[in-house]
């Protein structure tokens, strides 16, 4: 025994769902999957933006059905998407009135591989479980599953309530936090289990719990994790813009991920104004491989740079090869088995260059301040080739993509 351990940690048993032929939970690998923020109404747009969400790697999109014109374009939408060969299963994502709009428009219920219901918001106060067992028995006789996706933003207040007159009872044991994050969980379960009364199978349901504290997500799905053996969706809810998004993200789902919680995720981030909605994509994707869970496209490892290094040449390769490989990545994924495990390195100089490019499938060490001007190249550990002159950057780029076409 060494003391360390190996990375990634036993993942929890979980019941598998299957939706519309992506296996969610069960031991399946977590799944990566994403939003639309299109009006699905708007039948183009959304499909365009589906379309480049599965190409960047969305294994399942959600797209909002909030009203009849949104209903009503969700067959179109799938039967587009269909001619353009795009056969992503797409998710529904209903509030308020989903139990009238799956009701009415049955080709939409049809349509959709699985529905997302919020339990805070499911109908009336007076009305709330019938409309609930409404979307449920659609679920049933649709055959699809349900995601009972619980928001910190839209919980239960009804529970919340009485959970708080309980602890204001006994002496107040938890604090209001404590309480909200129990009234979440509880949410989540007792909506689950009043599924299940109905006749919903527990492999058609997958769990959710959404908060934006970090620490509250991750006290949230540990609690839901130790309480019951659904899949469970990991996502922090309003994550935020930028890097604050994705470190919060990254920070509170890869402490879940390592405990072996979690089955499918999807990292939400603020788009910035033209920005592009694929990037939470990559990021997930990023997430999952950095941690070692899965593998999705060659890595490239660039140092960071130093004062050894005066120009940006190499921060620009690294840059223009990642792209490269992300643009190529669907066509040599389907013509070359295991391509995704391949590492790339992007040096700045010779003081780690040389030996980081040797521990890469393909690297390269170009010239820091100083040095002679040539950048070694290293192929399987063994020095190829030193390449010299203007077009390093092209000539090391050509050579990527040689390697991994042979
Ligand atoms: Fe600096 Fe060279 Fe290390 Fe890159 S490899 S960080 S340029 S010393």
């Amino acid at each position: 025994m060494t003391g360390y351990y190996s990375s990634p940690f036993p993942r929890r048993a979980s019941v598998g769902v299957d939706v519309g032929g992506v296996m969610v939970g069960g031991g399946a690998p977590v799944v990566v999957q994403s939003m639309t923020n299109t009006d699905t109404a708007d039948v183009d747009g959304t499909v365009a933006q589906v379309a480049a969400l599965h190409r960047a790697g969305s294994e399942l999109v959600r797209i909002t059905v909030d009203r009849d014109e949104s209903a009503a374009a969700v067959p179109k939408i799938r039967d587009r998407l269909a001619r353009l060969g795009v056969d992503v299963p797409l998710v529904g994502d209903f509030h308020y009135i989903g139990h009238k709009l799956l009701a009415d428009h049955p080709a939409c219920a049809e349509a959709l591989a699985k529905y997302r219901i919020n339990p805070g918001n499911v109908g009336f106060r007076d009305k709330k479980d019938k409309q609930f067992a409404d979307i449920v028995e659609m679920a049933i006789r649709h055959d699809k599953p349900v995601r009972i996706g619980v928001n910190w933003g839209s919980l239960d207040q009804e529970l919340l309530t009485r959970l708080m007159n309980e602890n204001q009872a006994k002496g107040f044991p938890m604090t209001a936090q404590e309480v909200t994050r129990e009234a979440i969980v509880q949410s989540a379960l007792l909506s689950a289990h009043l599924a299940e009364e109905i006749g919903l199978g527990r492999d058609r349901i997958i769990l959710s719990a959404k908060v934006s504290g970090v620490q509250d997500l991750i006290a949230v799905y540990a609690e839901l994790a130790r309480r019951c053996d659904h899949a469970l969706h990991l996502g922090l809810t309003e994550a935020g813009m930028g890097s604050k998004g994705i470190v919060a993200s990254s920070a509170s789902m890869g402490i879940l991920l390592q405990q072996g919680i979690g089955d499918t995720i999807r990292i939400s981030l603020t788009p910035e104004p033209g920005g592009d909605r694929t990037r939470e994509v990559q990021v997930s994707q990023e997430l999952l491989q950095t941690m070692g869970f899965r593998q999705f496209i060659p890595i490239v490892a660039a140092c960071p740079g130093c004062g050894r290094t005066t120009s940006t040449v190499f921060q620009e390769l690294a840059q223009t090869i990642q792209e490269d490989i992300r643009r190529n990545m669907p066509v040599w994924r389907t013509r070359y088995p295991g391509v995704e495990q391949l590492k790339v390195a992007v040096m700045g100089c010779i003081v780690n260059g040389p030996g980081e490019s040797k521990h890469a499938d393909i690297g390269i060490s170009l010239p820091g301040t100083g040095e002679t001007p040539s950048a070694p190249v290293f192929i399987d550990g063994e020095k190829a080739a030193t390449l010299r002159g203007p077009n390093i950057a092209a000539d090391f780029e050509k050579m990527v993509s040689e390697y991994i076409e042979n």
